[in-house]
């Protein structure tokens, strides 16, 4: 038997690297294992959202979005450029190189921390003892007082349409295409498939989504789903709700997809097409027999509020349990399971987990939508504010979306905040202080916000739960 550890963390993706962090932190022996490899077969940190996910896809958004701008909006500004070109294999370079420092950067965190980093693919056996099979077979067995498993998701396959080199790809493949193709399908109106659908939309595809559902966005409060649906279908994207696909074949080169909605069968044919239909929870090979550890119906690993398992000492976070698929709930479940560990009283607070698309402009939201609070039983206000009555959104050139704050209308605390609009991911911040810090509208409404600054539309979507706006006519005068 090797080494003993306090605590050993299965997955280095942002749930497993910051509880890995954090328990050093906090004085513990840490190890963490990983089996990803990248493609020069060198063991890199930071999972699904460093290495396929959150960063890769965010800088070929922002590449993206830079370069719509350039063509199509610096002339309105006054700034005259002429013959705007892509360099789609440059923009590869540069996300790789991102994606390449922040990996390393999480394996000098761990260096910087103390954290032992294992290289293999880790096993839990009964009685708290991790095996590591290295990437060269060999397996070594380690004891651990606490584990944590934090093994994160892979991609729903379906199949109607198998993945096929090239052509039917993942959202890992839609990272990597190296030109842009020309006839684009995505299967799933996801907000994956609408980052990874609007990218190549920008770049020139012509892109269709195909959703099985008969609603768009059904997590996202109406008003907000309806306006970026609307946006969206501007940009160009050809949303198709109830929109099942059946089959798909290869000919020449291309891909048929075959389809059923309202109007009866469908067929489509397209360059390269992407299947963003979710993700599922992985625990392939990690549980030996007998560990206590169990899963529920859907493959998930069943923990209790604070991320304990049914086996004692056994912690899951992530993507791997109950919960949204998002890099920073994991992130949060992996401080507060070290700080359990270490004895401390932790808690977290899953009604205020911030929720980004991250299209342009980006949409986001905290909380429960005004649909959502009605069907929990709340008599709901709310407010709005749109964003073309804000004075920065007008010198952004930036005016499309709103702000909406809604709220209990007998105590006046705020139930959720929605945002669309230019830098929504980073106002929305805003209503999860509020929610955290179990606000007020009006809390909010007498906060001093800096002019002129995007910021003030959630001021004034507090403001509007009363009637108070000021830089709009109000509906509703008290
Ligand atoms: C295209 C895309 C875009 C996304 N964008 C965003 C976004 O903008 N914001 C956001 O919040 N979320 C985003 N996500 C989701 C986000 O990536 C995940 O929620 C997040 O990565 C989950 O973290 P995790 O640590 O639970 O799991 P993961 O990041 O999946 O990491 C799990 C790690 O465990 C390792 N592992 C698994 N089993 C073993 C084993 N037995 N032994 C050793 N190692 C093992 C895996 O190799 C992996 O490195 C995106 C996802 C995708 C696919």
């Amino acid at each position: 038997m090797a080494d003993k550890f306090d605590v050993i963390v299965i997955g280095a993706g942002p749930g497993g690297y910051v509880a890995a962090i954090r328990a050093a932190q906090l004085g513990m022996k840490v190890a963490c294992v990983e089996k990803w490899v990248n493609k020069s077969g060198k063991t890199v940190h930071g999972g699904t959202c460093l290495n396929v996910g959150c960063i890769p896809s965010k800088a070929l958004l922002e590449t993206s979005h830079k370069y719509v701008e350039a063509r199509d909006d610096y002339s309105e500004l006054g700034i005259e450029v002429s013959d705007v070109q892509m360099d789609v294999k440059k923009m590869m370079a540069r996300k790789e190189k991102t994606v390449a420092n922040l990996t390393g950067g999480i394996s000098a965190l761990f260096k910087a921390n103390g954290v032992t980093a294992l290289e293999g693919t880790g096993k839990l056996l009964p009685g708290k003892k991790v095996e590591v099979t290295g990437h060269d077979g060999n397996s070594e067995t380690y004891e651990a007082e606490n584990v944590v498993i934090a093994s994160g998701s892979v991609p729903v396959e379906i199949p109607p349409a198998p993945l096929t080199e090239g052509l039917i790809v993942d959202s890992s493949g839609a990272l990597e295409f190296q030109d842009v193709p020309k006839r684009l399908g995505v299967i799933g109106a996801g907000v994956i498939g609408l980052e990874l659908g609007s990218v190549w939309n920008r770049l020139g595809s012509e892109v269709t989504v195909l959703e099985a559902m008969d609603s768009f966005l059904p997590v996202v409060d109406e008003q907000i789903a309806k306006e970026t649906k609307k946006l969206l279908g501007k940009q160009g994207l050809d949303i198709r709700l109830g929109a099942r696909v059946t089959g798909t074949d290869i000919k020449d080169n291309e891909v048929v997809v075959k389809y059923t909605d309202s109007s009866g069968e469908q067929e489509q044919t397209f360059d390269k097409l992407i299947v963003c239909v979710g993700r599922r929870p992985y625990t392939q090979n990690l549980l030996a027999d007998g560990t206590g550890v169990e899963l529920d119906e859907r493959g998930f690993i069943q923990v209790d509020d604070t991320c304990q398992t049914n086996a004692p000492g056994v912690f899951a976070i992530g993507d791997v349990v109950r919960g949204p698929m998002l890099a920073h709930k994991g992130s949060e479940e992996g401080m507060m399971v070290a700080d359990i560990i270490h004895g401390e009283k932790a808690q977290m607070n899953y009604d205020a987990i911030p929720s980004v698309i991250y299209t342009a402009p980006e949409v986001a939201w905290v909380g429960m939508s005004e649909q959502q609070a009605k069907k929990e039983g709340f008599e709901v206000k709310s407010g709005v504010f749109p964003f073309s009555a804000s004075g920065r959104a007008m010198a952004n050139n930036a005016t499309e979306g709103m702000a909406k704050v809604v709220t209990d209308a007998s105590t006046d605390r705020i139930l959720g905040v929605h945002i669309i609009g230019q830098h929504a991911g980073e106002l929305i911040a805003q209503g999860v202080i509020a929610m955290e810090f179990g606000s007020s509208a009006e809390d909010l409404a007498l906060t001093c916000f800096a002019h002129p600054t995007l910021s003030e539309a959630v001021h004034e979507a507090a403001l509007a739960v009363e009637g108070h706006a000021i830089h709009m006519a109000n509906r509703k005068k008290r």
